[in-house]
């Protein structure tokens, strides 16, 4: 209230104007719940790079604006925009639960780590569900897997990953949308700054783990320039990438309610094209996939970067939110 009645008449001096005061931004308020699951190893369709897929988390604090794993929400009857990325939940009796899975699957087809949501995000530090399963990937062999993530908290874990290393291999795609920090706290405010995930692939890369960057989503006309991409492919070749890959926004309905808004407020004068383009699909029709590809393909051949780690090119990826999303829609979730 910043004019009017007081709110508290019998106060005076400090406390008179403290009561007075108008609320600038309530500041927000983060829940974390324990989540039941009977399962957490998810077998993606046929044609992926992986066949199953791990998530320890549900819902994402990083609040990116274009993120479309915000529609796993709407599952439990949640919001997706806000209670997307302040109510998360972690899932219990990871250990117990994959070591009971692993020894059903065929792990050498490869296990992705973070598809639908991040695995290094806050609650990490925390609640350790990511750790938890690394640890019991430790005690195995043969296990080919990958971890997505924005978090340089993923370095905490390198020892552990050295250990897996030893008897499966592990790589780590890191995802660098653009190195703009002030673009990237727009699109994704609470995320770690580019250079500390920059820093991140320097650590993983010194320790001997597989490390790509991904620019994933390609934002049309906000983070495809052929330049921009350049500086991005450099800097992760210069700090130890050696794969390097990137796909074209995809906007479900629930990101499109997210997405849209921000582009009207940061980028007005595309807004219309945005619509007209994603209004009624959520994949981009036309060449301008292609166009990507082939930008993509460029850059990585001016670097010396690969597709995929050394293990397997993962030569879809370029091409792969439309794939990667049907692949996971078996497990509801998927994320950049
Ligand atoms: S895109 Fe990934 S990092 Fe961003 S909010 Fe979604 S799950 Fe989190």
């Amino acid at each position: 209230m910043l004019f009017g009645d007081s709110p508290a008449p019998g106060l005076v001096g400090i406390a008179k104007l403290a009561a007075r005061s108008e609320v600038l931004e309530a500041k927000r308020i983060v829940q974390y719940f324990e989540m039941e699951s009977r399962s957490l190893l998810n077998r993606t369709r046929p044609g992926m790079p992986f066949e199953w897929s791990l998530n320890p988390y549900r819902g994402c604090e990083f609040g990116c604006r274009y993120c479309y794993a915000r529609y796993t929400h709407e599952f439990m009857e949640l919001r997706e925009s806000v209670d997307f990325e302040d109510r998360i939940y972690a899932k219990s009796a990871i250990a117990p639960i994959l070591t009971r899975e692993l020894k059903r699957i065929d792990g050498s087809k490869g296990i992705a780590i973070g598809t639908a949501t991040d695995p290094y995000q806050p609650a990490e530090r925390r609640f350790h569900r990511t750790q938890a399963a690394l640890k019991v990937f430790a005690q195995h062999s043969g296990l080919v897997l990958s971890i997505t993530t924005k978090s340089n908290l993923v370095a905490r874990d390198i020892p552990l990953m050295l250990e897996i290393s030893r008897r499966n291999s592990i790589s780590v795609n890191i995802t660098i949308t653009t190195l703009d920090a002030s673009l990237a706290r727009l699109l994704e405010p609470r995320a770690p700054r580019p250079e500390l995930r920059l820093q991140a692939v320097r650590e993983l890369a010194d320790a001997g783990i597989p490390v790509g960057v991904f620019p994933n989503p390609i934002m049309p006309m906000i983070t495809d320039q052929p330049e921009r991409l350049d500086r991005l492919a450099k800097a992760a070749r210069d700090h130890g990438a050696t794969y390097f890959g990137g796909g074209v926004l995809f906007l479900m309905p629930c990101s499109r309610k997210v997405f849209f808004p921000f582009v009207e407020k940061h980028y007005p004068h595309l807004l219309r094209r945005y619509q007209e383009k994603y209004e009624k699909q959520a994949y981009l029709k036309g060449p301008y996939r292609e166009v990507i590809r082939d930008r993509i393909a460029a850059i990585r051949d001016r670097y010396g970067l690969r597709s995929g780690p050394p293990h397997r090119e993962i030569a879809s990826w370029p091409d792969a939110q439309g794939q990667l999303f049907a692949a996971l829609a078996v497990d509801r979730t998927h994320a950049y």
